[in-house]
């Protein structure tokens, strides 16, 4: 059942629905934004054909990516880049490289962008891209040659004042590393700029693979202080094991809050003694260089359960277990109604969005009704892009700014989104609501240029 009240937004939603009836996920993220836009639309009344050219991508990109595997075999995957929105920035928005991504998923994603980089307050549109290919189980040489494929059409798409791409699943250090080697090779220029989460040694910023989970953790710090309380002795949950999970893991550790949960698309490890520093470096280890599997974590530590888990997401039991705050870091729609309920029934006094729409608009419902703490992707995971911003500064500036500058301006940028979202909720009659807060805020900016600069 469609919950947006306010009729042109309704009627805007039918037709982006009837336009493409095949995009669930796009549906779900538009839906969502367009359900808190009543009260800022109403206030801006011209502000209504600009949502509906917000709902229509710039340009979305396809492509034939082939490659050659080990033996000796073809293989022919499919690229995508959607550069959604350009109104106050450059395309900003990371690459996904999963076997389920599709033209639906990575509109999702590209649409979710233009609300969160508006809210970081940094000068970038909204994109994202990607492709079908699996990086699981390919050797370095598959992925570099997968990788310098993609480049050689991405390539023409993109720039540093164009759109710049960064990692997101299945794109970490080694993909950016090859993808940004072909880009130079084809520019014949090296132009630091155009990809973001870049190594050391090449122009990346201390704090980039940090920063989303850091940043996660910094916001979910911000919720709390407003109930007068911290993460100091608290009970977490984080789903998934990539980029987003560890680095939430350790910052939460560091608060002196007890992380018990992690996992991965086969299924989670429950920890009731906590994943401290020790065990979070082995599962680094374990995920990041031999590249296995969550369950080996149950096999080499005392008392941890491994649930196998599938289908996908695979966090099938996790909720249940009784913690205070839930993190989810992995993938779309991982908590659902029931879950949310169980979390709720459990006595969850916050949830925290690391991965982008975890939570299905059934299980927000639940959440809501229970006047839990809930801190939407938008805002809560934008420290990742945030840092990204600050990586292309650095950039063009020829600087490299040490770590605590970084984290320092991480930080602030997050109390700064927090700040936004709460008081925004606040000042268009729903306080506390971080989800209507986020959207609003997040859409005006972006509104207000898109009509300074007419109709493009
Ligand atoms: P990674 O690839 O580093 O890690 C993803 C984790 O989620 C892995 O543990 C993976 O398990 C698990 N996972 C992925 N897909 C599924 C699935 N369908 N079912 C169950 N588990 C799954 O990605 P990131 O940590 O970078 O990204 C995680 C989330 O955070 C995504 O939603 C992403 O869009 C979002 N995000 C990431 C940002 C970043 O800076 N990296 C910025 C903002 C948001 P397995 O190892 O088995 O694949």
């Amino acid at each position: 059942m469609v919950k947006i009240m306010h009729a042109a937004l309704k009627e805007i939603y039918d037709k982006v629905v009837a336009r493409d009836p095949d995009q669930p996920e796009f549906h779900q993220a538009v839906e969502e934004v367009l359900d808190c836009l009543g009260p800022a639309i109403d206030a801006h009344p011209e502000y209504i054909p600009i949502v509906e050219a917000l709902c229509e991508p710039e340009r979305a990109v396809q492509f034939r990516v082939p490659w050659y595997d080990d033996s000796g075999e073809l293989h022919v995957n499919r690229g995508f880049r959607i550069q959604f929105n350009g109104a106050i920035g450059p395309y900003k928005g990371g690459l996904r490289f999963h076997p389920t991504v599709n033209l639906s998923i990575l509109k999702f994603l590209a649409f979710e962008q233009i609300f969160k980089n508006s809210l970081t307050g940094l000068p970038m549109g909204g994109g994202k891209g990607g492709s079908d290919f699996n990086p699981k189980g390919k050797s370095d040489a598959e992925v570099m040659r997968f990788c310098q494929s993609f480049m050689m059409e991405l390539w023409r798409h993109i720039g540093h004042d164009t759109d710049v791409p960064a990692g997101d699943i299945g794109v970490g250090g080694r993909e950016i590393g090859y993808l940004f080697g072909m880009y130079k090779k084809l520019q014949n220029e090296f132009t630091a700029g155009v990809l973001t989460g870049k190594g050391m040694s090449y122009g990346g910023s201390l704090i980039r693979p940090e920063a989303t989970g850091y940043g996660l953790v910094y916001f979910v710090r911000e919720m709390l202080a407003t109930k007068g309380t911290d993460f100091n002795g608290k009970t977490v949950s984080i789903s998934g094991s990539g980029n987003v999970a560890q680095f939430a893991c350790q910052k939460v550790t560091e608060l002196g809050g007890k992380v018990v949960t992690m996992s991965d698309s086969r299924g989670f490890v429950h920890d009731p003694a906590g994943i401290d520093a020790d065990k979070l470096a082995w599962i680094m280890e374990l995920k990041n260089v031999r590249r296995g599997r969550i369950s080996e974590y149950a096999e080499h530590h005392d008392g941890v359960i491994f649930t196998e888990s599938q289908p996908e997401p695979s966090t099938n039991g996790m909720w249940s277990i009784k913690v205070d705050v839930a993190l989810p870091c992995a993938t779309q729609n991982e908590i659902n109604q029931e879950e949310a309920a169980a979390l709720v029934a459990n006595g969850v006094m916050a949830v925290g969005e690391g991965a982008n729409m975890p939570t299905t608009p059934e299980g927000l419902a639940v959440f809501q009704e229970a006047n839990v703490m809930f801190a939407p992707g938008k805002a809560s995971n934008a420290g990742g892009v945030a840092t990204s911003g600050l990586e292309m500064a650095q950039n063009s500036a020829r600087l490299n700014w040490g770590r605590k500058k970084v984290d320092k301006k991480l930080s602030e940028i997050m109390v700064n989104i927090h700040k936004t979202a709460y008081d925004t909720a606040e000042k268009y009659g729903r306080p506390g609501d971080y989800v209507f807060g986020a959207n609003i805020a997040g859409f005006l900016k972006v509104a207000e240029a898109m009509n300074a600069q007419g109709v493009l």
